[in-house]
Formats: structure tokens, sequence, C-alpha cells
């Protein structure tokens, strides 16, 4: 999943996305609730109809920017106070407040409040954490339960946001999102009743102990989500002690629902955790990396920053079909990016993530041939 922060994929317009063969994006909580608040995307119908996006998106909870960008933040049973990394100003995010948020929002997976562990954890607090991670998945599966129906996607925007981009029109190609029925061609439609709703996903924590992880997948398994992600990790651990924590905690998880992984990885991270059994992976490397001039090949990473790429009238990667190195040199693109252009940002972001997309679709293919 390309990551979108702010409802927007740094750099890419939506239809470039869609060109890449992007089926889902990420959208960021903390982020979109500070900034332009929940309310205002919900008045706009949710965020596939304010940032004209009909295919799917998950919305994280707004936990992992709570603990990681506030310093003088503060957990109680009940939640989480925390200072706006923009005007300092206090705020408190619940399990249910949360869910109210991901509900307004109106992406189509969303993800239970959790606590991330902090790295290094010793183990009565890696114990304690998980507890109360348990405990929230449980409250925000509640309010969830509860106030699922009040989806933005009732609001004919959604409609009329569909009607614009042409989705509608070829619907049959990539289905409506969850919970949107088809109208009529030709009829002022009516609000639609969301029959389908939200995905909420449950959230295994335990920080760097296989058994605490086994407990926590065990006991987020019992609550019953319809996918399962595994947090908490990716803080600053060695590669290894990631991979180890991975396996022990996938073999916990029911293989015939989701199971996703947040926050990983390098192009040969995604492929070794998705022949460990993982289903999905976010991660900002492909587009933060693209920004500072850092660029994912079939032929190794390269920064194009280097002053020998000058004279290079090579593609950027022979092996890549996108539009950036159908059509433009390395020589170019060191030039934008030593310039400073603007260009340079969006011409890098969109080859890497073509090269993380194709990385997905070659590991497609080979599940699909049985390798
Ligand atoms: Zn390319």
């Amino acid at each position: 999943m390309p990551v979108g922060t702010l409802a927007t994929v740094k750099g890419v317009p939506q239809d470039v996305l869609e060109e890449l063969g992007a089926e889902i994006i990420l959208s960021n909580t903390y982020h979109l609730y500070l900034r332009p608040g929940v309310e205002q995307v919900r008045k706009l119908g949710g965020l596939h109809s304010f940032m004209s996006w009909p295919q799917a998106i998950l919305t994280d909870s707004g936990g992992f920017q709570v603990f990681s960008l506030n310093d003088l933040r503060k957990v109680t049973e009940e939640g989480v106070t925390f200072r706006s990394h923009l005007d300092g100003s206090a705020h408190f995010f619940s399990p249910e407040s949360a869910m109210q948020a991901q509900i307004g929002l109106g992406a189509d997976i969303v993800m239970a409040f959790d606590e991330c562990t902090e790295y290094p954890a010793d183990e009565a607090r890696a114990r304690a954490s998980m507890e109360l991670t348990l405990r929230w998945a449980e409250r925000s599966k509640r309010y969830f339960e509860e106030h699922k129906q009040e989806v933005p996607w009732t609001n004919a925007t959604l409609i009329s946001s569909h009607a614009r981009t042409g989705f509608l029109a070829r619907s049959g190609e990539h289905g409506p999102p969850v919970g949107v029925e088809t109208p009529p061609v030709g009829c002022n439609p009516a609000p639609i009743q969301a029959e389908a709703t939200q995905a909420l996903f449950g959230i295994v924590q335990g920080g760097m102990d296989p058994a605490l992880r086994k407990e926590s997948a065990e006991r987020t398994v019992e609550i019953d989500f319809p996918g399962y992600a595994v947090g908490g990790l990716s803080v600053g651990e060695p590669r290894h002690v990631t991979r180890e924590i991975v396996e022990a905690t996938l073999e916990h998880l029911p293989a015939d629902k989701p199971r996703y992984l947040m926050g990983v990885g390098t192009p040969e991270e995604i492929v070794e955790y998705a022949n460990l059994g993982v289903d999905m992976m976010d991660c900002v490397l492909p587009t933060r990396a693209a920004r500072h001039g850092l660029l994912f090949t079939s032929e190794g990473k390269i920064s194009i920053k280097q002053a020998h790429y000058a004279g290079d009238s090579g593609p950027l990667d022979p092996n890549c079909g996108c539009r950036v190195c159908r059509r433009y040199s390395r020589a170019y693109l060191r030039h934008l990016y030593a310039s400073n252009e603007v260009l340079a940002q969006v011409l890098n972001t969109i080859h890497n993530l073509s090269f993380y997309l194709d990385t997905m679709r070659a590991v497609r293919h080979s599940i699909s041939l049985g390798k």
C-alpha cells in the first residue's frame, strides 16, 4: 500500500496512481484529524469522495503517530493525551474516539486503537502494553459495532464523485467500494443505504517476545476480526529480530484472513515477508526515499544526486516500464534533483512506486504459479 498520509501520495496525482496499478492506499488518521479535520472530510462524503479515489483506502488508528511524534504524551487506561505537532494544542485519543474518527473518514479498512510498544521494552513493560492493547481492541470493536452504520458513504457526494471520475462506468472492472451500490444510470441518486460496512482489523503487539506475540495473536483472534495486523515492528530493532517476530506471530493468525505487517520494508524485505505469508504491507520508504533522490531499481539502489549520472543518457532502470523510465534519462533526473526542481520529486516517486507495485505483481504471479 502506497502511503498517502494527508489524503495524498505526495507528488503523485490519483490518475497516475491508477495507471501504476495501485489498488489500495493508506492514509493517517492522526494527520487528517488535525488537518483538515474529520468533520470536514465527513461532510464532503468521506475520504474517497474528498480525494477522488474510488479504490480502496485503509486508515491507521492514529496510535502509531501519537506514540512516535509526541514526547509529551500521557497514557492512561482511558486513552492518550497528546499535543499536536502543528500548533502544540492538546488532544485526546481513546479507542472510542479513534474509531469515531475512522468511521467519519470512511476508509474501507480501519484499525483498532493500539499502543505501539517502544523498543527496547522489558518483559513486564511489553506484557502490560500488550494487555492494554487487548483491552483497547475490545473497546474498539464494541464502539465500531455500535456505530458502523454512520459511515459517510450514505452521502450522495460519493456518487457524484464517482460519476465525475467515470468510476461507475467501469465498475464492472474493479467493483464499487465496499458498501456502495451502483445507482441506475441517469437517475438522481437517493442516499445509499450502506449495507456493507468498513472492515475493522485487530493489531497484535507483544514487543520482541515470541511467547507474548503468540498470546497476543491468540487473544486478538478470540475477539474476532476480519483481518489481523502485526504492529510494533520496525521500531528500531535489528532486522533479523523483525523477521523472527513476524514468523513467530504469523503462525498464530488465521491464514484465510488478511495478515497485515505494518510499516515495512525494502523491496527485498516485502518479498521475504510475502513468502512468510504476509498479505498486506505499507511503508513510506518508496515515497520518502524518492524525495531524497534514492531510487530502487532492478540493478539495486541508486542515489540519483551522484555526479557520475550527469552525463548518463540511459534510462533510470532498463528493466522498468514505468512512464519515467520510458521517457527520461538518468542525466535529466540527476539535473532535476540537483536543481531542486519539483518535478524531481514527482518523477522519482512515480518510479519507486512503480518498482514496488511491480515487485508485488511478481510476488502474486509466483503465488499463482504455486512457487
Ligand atoms: Zn521506472
